[in-house]
């Protein structure tokens, strides 16, 4: 496992303990918005308030929308999808008995890590080292 992929699984692990630590304490991973409170909505429908808008006016919609769509469910997904692609664009040998290695999804020739696990930790904020990984 490169340095990258050891970063990448640190990451995702990071927001899934933060993710499951909110569904634990709020009762619901699905999270709604009327524009003044945040609610989770629980397994029975219910509704419990995770957090209230600290203006009288309330949070901007487009506020109670981003608060909604990274949700719990919404981070766990996402988290899921990631190490989908991180496992389909494992490190593999150019060939048996060669130490240069590429990855077989993207057919990459430039090496290892391949541009789309580059694009995925330029997406979850985890740096690349000098030497690429
Ligand atoms: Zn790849």
């Amino acid at each position: 496992m490169t340095d990258l992929v050891a970063r990448l699984l640190d990451k995702i692990e990071e927001f899934e303990f933060a993710a499951k630590t909110a569904v634990a304490n709020e009762g619901g991973g699905r999270w709604v918005s009327n524009g003044e409170v945040l609610f989770a909505v629980r397994r029975d429908g219910g509704e419990c308030p995770v957090a209230a808008s600290v203006t009288e006016a309330g949070w901007a919609e487009e506020t109670g929308a981003h608060l909604t769509i990274n949700d719990p469910d919404s981070v766990l997904r996402l988290c899921r999808a990631h190490r989908d692609i991180i496992e389909r664009h494992a490190e593999t040998p150019v060939a048996p008995g060669r130490r240069e290695t590429t990855c077989v999804e993207c057919g990459s020739v430039s090496g290892w890590p391949c541009p789309t696990l580059r694009d995925l930790a330029r997406g979850l904020g985890v740096e690349e080292t000098t030497d690429g990984n």
